[in-house]
């Protein structure tokens, strides 16, 4: 068995292993793909010392640390579920299972889907969730962004400056995003905002995406925009589903409770990251959680007697 699994291999993961591999135990950690989120992003500017990276480099970096140290590294395999016997067994979707005396979770996140009739069919022809990634592709056409919280809104700034119109829709009746994002998106020429708009079916021709429709929540009007693109920018999930039926807590979001040491609901088991409670999903505190969980583990190892 290993002394400490790591389950994921983002930021969080990529720290908890560190740390623990650098405490000479038998560490393992297991990831269905290197990187996590890093690897969608592009520019990354707050990545404290380092003022601009860029996402495939940061992951390739992340790799190369963990791989200083003796980790065993088990990619492209996914967690199924989680239980406590004598030891803790992750079982794996392959059918494999892995024992470790303890296990760090940091499984990360995954973009909300809208859940609307032509999403799925048109993912990849008009439907997107990463601006950064799939922005230059809308160039000089109108697109839409879904959601007005922070990342809708920065969404739509972004876009502003390659595309030729933003139409943002937002299902409340006032915007979540900061003030400050919403004077930005509200100054610029090509971006207009639409409040108590539930987006009710994403349109094409069978190849691509021709528009959406609306629903005008306070009329109950029935409307349409023609569209090249939308932008789906209403939140993030936690990849927490192979958890539900563990003795791991999870809140109303599905995300792991931990407390302040990174420790879960059951004993032995740290979690660390954007699969987390922790309040901002980011790069640097993923990774300080990450650690965090690992030395928590680490904490517990060495004063529990489970051989
Ligand atoms: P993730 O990065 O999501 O990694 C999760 C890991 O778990 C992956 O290896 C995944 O394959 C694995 N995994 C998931 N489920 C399973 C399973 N069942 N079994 C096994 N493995 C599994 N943050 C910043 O600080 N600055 C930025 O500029 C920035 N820009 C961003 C841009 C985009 C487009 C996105 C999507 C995010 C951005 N973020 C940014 C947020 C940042 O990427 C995340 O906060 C961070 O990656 C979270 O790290 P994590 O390790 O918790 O999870």
């Amino acid at each position: 068995p290993y002394d400490m699994l790591v389950v994921g291999g983002g930021p969080a993961g990529a720290a908890a292993a560190i740390y623990a591999a650098r405490k000479g135990i038998r560490t393992g950690l297991v990831a269905e793909r290197f990187g996590g989120q890093v690897m969608d992003t592009v520019g990354i500017e707050n990545f404290i010392s380092v003022p601009y990276t860029e996402g495939p480099k940061l992951s390739a970096g992340l790799e190369q640390h963990v791989k200083e140290y003796g980790v065993d590294i088990i990619t492209e395999q996914r967690a199924a579920s989680i239980q406590r016997n004598q030891l803790l067994e992750l079982e794996l979707q392959s059918g494999a299972t892995l024992a470790s005396r303890s296990v760090v979770l940091a499984t990360g996140a995954r973009w909300r889907e809208l859940g609307v009739p032509g999403e799925a069919e048109y993912r990849t022809k008009g439907v997107a969730y990463c601006p950064h990634c799939d922005g230059p592709f809308f160039k000089g056409k109108h697109v839409a962004v879904i959601g007005g919280g922070n990342s809708g809104i920065e969404a739509a700034i972004d876009l502003a400056g390659i595309v030729r119109h933003v139409t943002v829709l937002e299902f409340a009746d006032t915007l979540r995003a900061d003030e400050v994002l919403v004077r930005k998106a509200r100054s610029m020429g090509n971006v207009d905002i639409i409040t108590n708009a539930q987006t009710t079916a994403i349109v094409g021709d069978g190849k691509k995406v021709s528009g959406l429709h609306y629903t005008d929540r306070v009329s109950g009007e029935s409307k349409a925009l023609e569209l090249a693109g939308v932008f789906v920018q209403i939140g993030l999930v936690p990849n927490t589903e192979f958890l539900r039926d563990s003795d791991v807590e999870l809140n109303r979001m599905g995300e792991i409770e931990i407390d302040s040491r990174g420790a879960t609901s059951l004993p032995g088991v740290f979690a660390a990251g954007d699969a987390t409670t922790v309040p901002y999903k980011q790069i640097v505190i993923s990774m300080g959680q990450g650690a965090t969980a690992a030395l928590g583990a680490f904490d517990y190892l060495i004063r529990s007697d489970i051989e």
